[in-house]
């Protein structure tokens, strides 16, 4: 559909009373894919507030024939949210938990509604909602429902399906209806007749469906055979949005166990893995999950590598989740297990902490197992086709054989109990022969499933990678019934059309890595994405991690702030992939692109925390750098970009240009700066970190470099004369560089590579020879330390100077910790409220600053956030309100709880800026918590 097309759809809503509509290219764009490998862009956006306004945007599609998505977390993997006509977000406004009746245990609820918050409330009653796909903290429950979601621990607690008590529904007919178990809902002339046709068909019915738990793909008809007692609304959940969109649920809760126990089991392979669960069911595990060798080797080379447990020896594992009453009792049925599982080797994982990793591994698998692809990334398409477990075995030993033919790789893992197998494979999508390949994969996989008594969907649901398979499994007659039940349900097709009745090609709207930008001069270097801006911005599949507002960590603060697509690392990602794609005709310069980064923080919280490692902070860097090259910018990079320069400027007279600034200038001062009225501007040192430390006398000792950032220079000397006192303490002799230099940071944020460039290379030839000698260089402030070790490879190459300095650059806290003999000085009985700065977190690891902090005695509660100044970000107006609605996430009410003797420990200048003007608090740097009790060097 065009824009004029999508305007008048869109004037038609607002017509039709619908308030939330949005048809702007930018919103589009956002929702033009899900976690899949299909790109459809939608005509219009819109975000219902209530039952009645989906109703009326059912209307209008039917009137104008339009497709109607509707979409919760958009986490699919099969291209089950997109759609060409208008798209219904649920997850934005319709999101409550209405009641949870602990008698019944049962809770009523939006389908907007994220499942980790269903889960937060339900266990104030010692509940939990059974099925928990991995993507919890995000996934919605009118999602769940369209997909028959399952997870990991629907081998204890059932699929979505059988969790499902009644729903209130809007038809493709435009009826609204409330179905429920065994005829609670009222006969209306549609279900009668879904009735007379269900009867006329029993024998198939009976001898096709419901044949083993994970046979979720077609229409679940077995749910409305007599003997079920006609249950509707377990037989709408798994239809995908295609027969109706689910407006409020009741759902079955079930009573959460009070202990559990994870038991890991090593087998040579993941088949031989597989032959061993018929033998473990018996000692009813909640999950089963197995995990191939490949994927645990990928998590340990990634960001939080550290973080995997010891596993016994073994090429593939088998996770048992066991739950009961107490420690005694699921410690008997882990020693039964044990004893059942003929595991080259087994144990009890021993604390919670590693539990929690090992399934922070297994949830991640389908973004970890991306990255085994030989050519490039593994895909989608095939990834949750199930078996019968008995013959789960012999299935992957002749999928194995399979890939082998087709000369693809992937490596399994997923819900063995239930015989559900995950996995992406490198199909060859860029080659010419690429979709043939796809498809021929495809049809051929599905036969091999089918002998297998399979269903080619065991949780996702079909969408558009496997409706077209399904006659491959089903007969003509239970096909034929697939489109009788929609017809009756939406008889003009207007219900997310092409999937599951009529279906798409699977190989037809494929979102490929297109070929990059003509215009695509990159001013990054993307080492880890073949030189390419496109294959860099494609790096993200749609998992959706970045929209999950209460897990831990800080991605992504802009998100959790506005709860808006637009404002996640996905949507922001999406923009980017038209652009890239050159769906844009402005391209770098058009509006869309600017919008969808603006209240990017550039914390760089993506680059850890994606599982893709997408870096939004230096996609934004390269926008602006394309954006702005050789034009008029935007005042703010005059300012706040060239700070350095005009800090050097003002340090020779910084007590009349403070006056100035800070006094009846100030605010015509900021305006011209691009500055937020808001936000008092620093004030400039009387005597700058390098004027004392010239005065300062040598001591001996071990040489260190430190490095005289811009900040502590000119605004704190006192964090470098502190670090100073703490490294000669610590047996130091520190010598600065000969003269002032600067990493170029504020140039990088701002997109000035060319200044940047210079100003990093400058920097490098001048620590090169400290370096190469094996001279530590400690930075002080983490985000210039930050763009030493990560970003100056990607700005300058990874030339052997860069590489050097990279690898002798440390955190203060990194340098004392593997400082021989050092100790920290005793501060038991001291409270800090740690905010690490983001890049310190994302790029450089906060674990030696928190062991430092446990040796000193401190007592630390860290701050899981970003503290939403960020650098320039928050300083620049437009941002403000963001600014603080980032801080009052984490930061500002740990602050508030705190004790008011607690030490507000940040090394970050604009954290500290940020806790000083919003909280009123002085923060101090590490370096000065630990020079306080150190004996000064003079
Ligand atoms: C990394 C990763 C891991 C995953 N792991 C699992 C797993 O372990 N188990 C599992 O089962 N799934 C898994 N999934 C798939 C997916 O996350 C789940 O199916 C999830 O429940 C989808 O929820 P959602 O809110 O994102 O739904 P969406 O993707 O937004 O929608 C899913 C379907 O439901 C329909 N729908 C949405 N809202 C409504 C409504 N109100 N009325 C009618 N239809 C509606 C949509 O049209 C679509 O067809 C995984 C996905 C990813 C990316």
């Amino acid at each position: 559909m065009n824009d004029a097309a999508s305007a008048r759809l869109a004037a038609a809503l607002r017509r039709a009373g619908v308030i939330e509509v949005d048809e702007s290219l930018r919103r589009r764009a956002e929702y033009s894919s899900d976690a899949s490998l299909y790109r459809v862009m939608p005509s219009v956006v819109v975000f219902p507030r209530e039952a009645g306004e989906v109703a009326a945007v059912v209307a209008v599609c039917r009137s104008e024939r339009v497709p109607l998505t509707a979409r919760g977390g958009g986490t699919s993997i099969a291209g089950n949210s997109v759609g060409s006509g208008v798209v219904l977000d649920f997850s934005r406004h319709l999101n409550r938990v209405h009641d949870i009746d602990p008698q019944s245990a049962t809770a009523v609820v939006d389908p907007g509604v994220v499942l980790d918050d269903l889960q937060a409330r339900a266990a104030a009653h010692g509940l939990r909602f059974g099925p928990e796909p991995s993507t919890h903290s995000r996934c919605t429950i009118g999602g769940m429902i369209g997909n028959n979601a399952c997870g990991a621990r629907a081998l204890g607690y059932g699929r979505t399906a059988d969790n499902v008590a009644g729903l209130d529904v809007v038809t493709g007919t435009g009826e609204r209806l409330r179905v429920g178990v065994n005829g609670s809902q009222q006969p209306t002339p549609m279900l009668t007749e879904l009735e007379r046709l269900i009867r006329s068909r029993l024998g198939m019915i009976r001898s096709e469906f419901g044949t083993f738990t994970r046979q979720v793909s077609g229409y679940s008809l077995e749910h409305l055979l007599p003997e079920r007692g006609f249950d509707v609304a377990a037989a709408l959940a798994g239809t995908e949005g295609t027969l109706a969109v689910v407006c409020q649920a009741t759902l079955r809760l079930v009573r959460a166990p009070l202990a559990t126990a994870l038991v890991v089991l090593g087998y040579p392979d993941i088949a031989a893995a597989a032959d061993a669960v018929p033998s473990l069911l018996p000692c009813r595990p909640v999950a089963l999950e197995g995990l191939d060798e490949r994927i645990v080797s990928i998590a340990r080379r990634g960001p939080g590598g550290a973080a995997v447990p010891d596993l016994p020896r073994g090429g593939a594992w088998i996770l048992a989740e066991i739950g009961g009453d107490d420690r005694a009792d699921v410690g008997s049925q882990a020693d039964a297990l044990l004893r059942q599982a003929g595991a080259l080797a087994g144990w009890v994982v021993p604390s919670a902490a590693e539990a929690a990793a090992m399934w922070r591994i297994r949830e991640d698998g389908a973004a970890l197992s991306v990255r085994l692809g030989r050519h490039g990334p593994a895909l989608a398409g095939w990834e949750d086709a199930a078996v019968p477990p008995e013959r789960l075995g012999a299935y992957l030993r002749d999928f194995d054989a399979l890939m082998a033919e087709w000369d693809v790789t992937g490596a399994p893992y997923g819900h063995f109990g239930d015989g559900c197998v995950h996995i992406r494979i490198d199909f060859p999508l860029s080659r010419p022969d690429g979709r043939a390949v796809f498809r021929g994969f495809l049809t051929d996989a599905a036969r091999l499933v089918a002998r297998y008594g399979g269903s080619v969907s065991g949780e996702h649901g079909d969408g558009r990678a496997r409706s077209e398979l399904l006659p491959l499994m089903y007969s003509a007659e239970a096909v034929q019934t697939f489109g009788a039940v929609k017809h009756l349900f939406d008889p003009l097709d207007v219900l997310n059309p092409g999937v599951i009745v009529r279906p798409r090609p699977v190989d037809a709207d494929l979102r490929l890595a297109s070929t990059p930008l003509s215009r695509d001069r990159a001013g990054l270097r993307y080492l880890d994405d073949g030189g390419r801006f496109s294959t860099a911005v494609h790096r993200c599949i749609g998992v959706g991690k970045c929209r999950a507002t209460a897990a831990p960590g800080v991605m992504c603060p802009s998100f959790r702030a506005t709860k808006d697509e637009k404002d996640s690392t996905r949507g922001r990602a999406r923009v980017l992939q038209e652009l890239a794609n050159g769906a844009l005709p402005a391209g770098w310069r058009s509006a869309e692109v600017a919008e969808a980064l603006d209240l990017c923080l550039s914390c760089k919280a993506c680059s850890a925390e994606c599982p893709m490692g997408v870096d939004m902070a230096s996609y934004k860097t390269e926008v602006l750098y394309q954006r702005y090259r050789r034009r008029l910018r935007p005042a703010a990079h005059y300012s706040l970009g060239w700070l350095p320069v005009w800090a050097r400027v003002a340090s020779r007279t910084p007590t009349l240009v403070n006056r100035a600034l800070r006094g009846p200038l100030a605010p015509a001062a900021k305006r011209i700066g691009g500055v937020d009225g808001r936000r008092p501007l620093p004030a400039f040192a009387p005597r700058t970190f390098r004027h004392w430390f010239a005065r300062h006398p040598a001591t001996g000792g071990n040489p260190v470099l430190l490095w005289v950032d811009t900040f502590t220079n000119h605004f704190v000397p006192q964090v470098g004369i502190a670090a100073v006192a703490v490294l000669e303490a610590a047996g130091f002799r520190v010598a600065i560089p000969e003269h002032p230099l600067c990493c170029g940071l504020t140039w990088v944020s701002t997109g000035q590579l060319g200044t940047a460039r210079k100003m990093l290379s400058r920097s490098v030839a001048a620590l090169e020879a400290a370096a190469k000698a094996g001279v530590p260089i400690v930075g002080l402030e983490p985000s210039c330390t930050a763009l030493f070790r990560g970003d100056a490879a990607e700005l300058l190459g990874r030339t052997p100077a860069v590489t050097a300095v990279a690898e002798s650059m440390r955190t203060l806290a990194e340098l004392l910790t593997a400082a021989d003999g050092w100790q920290p000085p005793t501060l038991a009985g001291t409270s800090a409220i740690v905010q690490p700065h983001c890049h310190h977190r994302a790029v450089l690891g906060y674990s030696a600053d928190l062991a430092l902090l446990a040796r000193a005695g401190v007592n630390t509660r860290m701050v899981d956030g970003c503290c939403g100044l960020a650098g320039n970000f928050g300083a620049e107006r437009g941002h403000y309100d963001l600014s603080v609605a980032v801080a009052n996430n984490q930061l500002l009410p740990a602050l508030v709880s705190a004790a008011p003797d607690a030490v507000v420990l940040t090394d970050g200048f604009s954290c500290r800026t940020q806790v000083d003007h919003l909280a009123g608090r002085q923060s101090m740097h590490l370096a000065e918590l630990f020079a306080n009790t150190t004996p000064r060097g003079d």
